[in-house]
């Protein structure tokens, strides 16, 4: 195995747009679901880039109001026309099979088998992508175009599927912080063949694990299936859930849309202020929490109303593509994902910095060229705004206002901000709020 910027054992490198999508194409052709040797297989090839814990957690296992579900294997399916012919064909796409679709085996008229087969008529050429992970069913998925070319039959129909006790699998990255207080991303993934939803997702958060280092907050970053695996996470964690300062739910990170995040239940947590501030300079859209969507719809359950926010590009079922075999790795791009990423070390840069000083010097302005602090400044192209940062931070440094406070208030960057509390902490002009 070689990783495509680097090797495993030596420092873990940045990986560029084309890395990520380079993994999005090598994730793509595994039948995911929420349990079994697909979803395994995935977090074996993501631990290639970043090393991983995983828990097998055993069917019928209580976590939280749920249990855990029968484990899901496929090894085949079709359905072949009276000349042999596959007309559907798991091979082909893993799309072709109902998710958690039970064994079948049989001959069947096209009229037998029209209520297990599932279309999307008003996108008649592409694939839908259907689950039934609750309810004990079969069938197929196929286009519109091709169902409209199929006779009367009669038809083989195979399902080569096993539905049993196992277990479910989750995954775990941690980058261990100074802090114990832990920022955590969540990505699902338990599709199969789709690509922004979210292997893009899964491609950025890998990206960015591989950026921090030695942080001041502990980042754990998950990789589980939807709803089911958050609720076992959760389930699993409870005791340890005071620790989660802020989170995300990332998903749909490569489509060419802009930025969208939603805001955590809260709605104005550590990490609504961090993510909206980050997003002030770029196209984007920000909404509401509403309880549907991700798994910012577990994390933000009234009982652990946890600060989660969820970034997306387009938002769930926001495009044509969203849920169908159009969502394939053509419509992800290299650039889009290194600007999920590029907004993603922004909000890190902007949690790990951020802190509430107070000014030793309150009484009208200390002078600043006694100290050395107009030199400090001179050589900078953009000395005025490093100025006005360092007057914003003194007059806000109150013990009231963190330096995104002060960020925001001033519109000034969080960089710039940032550099200027340094400077007057090492003039000794501040100190840190205790
Ligand atoms: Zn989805």
């Amino acid at each position: 195995m070689t990783l495509p910027d680097g090797g495993p054992g030596g420092t873990p490198q940045s990986m560029e747009g084309k890395a990520m999508h380079a993994l999005v194409e090598r994730l793509y052709p595994i039948c995911r679901s929420i349990t079994g040797d697909g979803l395994r297989r995935t977090l074996d090839i993501i631990g290639e880039y970043v090393p991983l814990s995983v828990t097998e957690v055993p069917t019928g296992t209580t976590v939280l109001d749920w249990n855990v579900p029968k484990e899901w294997n496929i090894r085949d399916a079709y359905v072949k026309d009276p000349s042999g012919r596959r007309v559907i064909d798991f091979r082909a796409s893993n799309l072709h099979v109902v998710g958690y679709s039970v064994p079948v085996s049989g001959t069947y008229s096209l009229e037998e088998l029209r209520p297990h087969l599932h279309t999307l008529p008003d996108r008649p050429s592409l694939v839908p992508y259907r689950t039934s992970y609750y309810a004990e069913t079969w069938g197929f998925c196929l286009s519109q175009d091709t169902l409209d070319g199929l006779g009367d039959g009669p038809y083989e129909v195979l399902i080569d599927s096993t539905l049993e006790d196992g277990s479910l699998t989750i995954a775990e990255h941690v980058v261990p912080g100074r802090l114990a207080e832990e920022v955590v991303i969540s990505c699902h993934v338990c599709h199969p063949s789709l690509a922004n939803d979210n292997l893009a997702g899964v491609a950025v958060a890998v990206a960015l694990a591989r950026t921090l280092r030695e942080p001041r907050y502990t980042y754990r970053f998950l990789f589980m299936p939807g709803t089911i695996g958050a609720i076992t996470w959760l389930a699993l964690n409870r005791e340890r859930l005071h620790l989660v300062r802020a989170g995300l739910t990332l998903a749909c990170a490569g489509d060419p849309g802009p930025l969208t995040y939603k805001r955590s239940r809260r709605g104005d947590a550590e990490i609504d202020r961090a993510v909206t501030h980050v997003l002030r300079g770029r196209e984007h859209s920000v909404l509401e929490f509403s309880p549907y969507g991700y798994d910012e719809r577990q994390f933000c359950s009234p009982g652990f109303n946890l600060p989660f926010g969820g970034l997306t590009r387009t938002p769930y079922a926001g495009y044509p593509e969203y849920h169908t075999s159009g969502d394939n790795p053509g419509f992800v791009t290299p650039a889009a994902m290194e600007d999920t990423l590029d907004a993603l070390k922004q909000v890190v840069e902007v949690l790990e910095g951020d802190g509430t000083y107070v000014n030793l010097s309150p009484y009208g302005e200390p002078q600043l060229g006694r100290r050395g602090l107009y030199e400090s400044l001179g050589g900078r192209s953009d000395t005025k705004q490093a100025q006005m940062a360092m007057l914003w931070v003194l007059n806000l440094s109150d013990g009231e206002h963190s330096l995104l406070d002060i960020s925001r208030r001033s519109k000034l960057p969080f960089a710039d901000v940032k550099a200027a509390a340094e400077a007057l902490l090492d003039a000794g002009l501040m100190e840190e709020k205790r």
